[in-house]
């Protein structure tokens, strides 16, 4: 579904992603880890469209996104939940959520957009509550609730998470991630990208690691949590 080959992301002239490939089939779920730095949200954005200085192949679904805009990758079926949620704080809950929908409404009308925010509301009840309520007032836990309905008001095909986990108690990153895998098993492709590699790799098919931004290492996600390696750079103690 995703190809990525010879990525090479630069701000100005440095480089900070060097030739990475990947790829993404359809239904997986894929971890990409790394540590601070690693250039994992640099390469997010490049598929995203929020980051025009790269070279290299980005192909999704067969076509290739070289200079497609953001909302014209949206529109493809990619959507993102970005690090650090994102919301729009001074709208309500209900106004993030039909935002995520902007790219729709001319093609699938108001019902199904519609369908979709009863089915986001149904997964995350606590935002039906809120509904009112401004979005900078959300404990950092509903924010992520509302930065994933959000990005799933757009129906992707192509999920992508930037550090879901960031700044959450160990609760809520434990109902966030079996959120990401129901959303998988629901047959949504995810793309994941995380510094809790225990919890991503937990919950994946496949995993990479990205370091200094050099991809060193992919394999299926259970040969990756036994890696030596990988334990002791990026998993620490059980
Ligand atoms: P983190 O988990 O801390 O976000 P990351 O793996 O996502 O790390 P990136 O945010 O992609 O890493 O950063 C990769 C490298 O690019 C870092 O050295 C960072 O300092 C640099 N970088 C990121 N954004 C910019 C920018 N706008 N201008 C210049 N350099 C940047």
């Amino acid at each position: 579904m995703l190809k990525i080959k010879n990525l090479r992301c630069c701000y100005g002239n440095i480089a900070v992603v060097h030739t990475v490939s990947l790829s993404v089939r359809q239904g997986e779920l894929i971890s990409i880890i790394g540590a601070n730095g690693a250039g994992k949200s640099t390469l997010l954005a490049a598929v995203c469209g929020l980051l025009k200085n790269w070279s290299g192949e980005i192909e999704f679904k067969g076509r290739p996104l070289n200079g497609m805009s953001a909302p014209a990758i949206v529109r493809q079926g990619i959507s993102m939940v970005p690090e650090g949620r994102q919301i729009f704080s001074p709208l309500s809950v209900m106004d993030n959520l039909k935002m995520g929908a902007y790219t729709r409404f001319k093609k699938d009308g108001k019902s199904r957009v519609a369908e979709d925010l009863d089915m986001v509301i149904q997964m995350f009840p606590i935002l039906k509550e809120r509904a009112g309520q401004l979005a900078g007032t959300l404990s950092g836990g509903e924010q992520q609730m509302l930065a994933i309905g959000r990005a799933l008001m757009a129906r992707p095909t192509l999920l992508v998470l930037d550090e879901p986990s960031m700044g959450l108690a160990p609760k809520i990153v434990e109902m966030i991630f079996s959120t990401i895998q129901d959303l998988s098993h629901n047959g949504v492709t995810i793309l994941l990208v995380e510094q809790n590699a225990r919890a991503a790799l937990k919950i994946a098919d496949r995993g990479y690691v990205l370091e200094t931004g050099k991809m060193v290492l992919q394999g299926s996600a259970d040969e990756l949590l036994v890696d030596d390696d990988v334990k002791r750079a990026y998993l620490g103690k059980d």
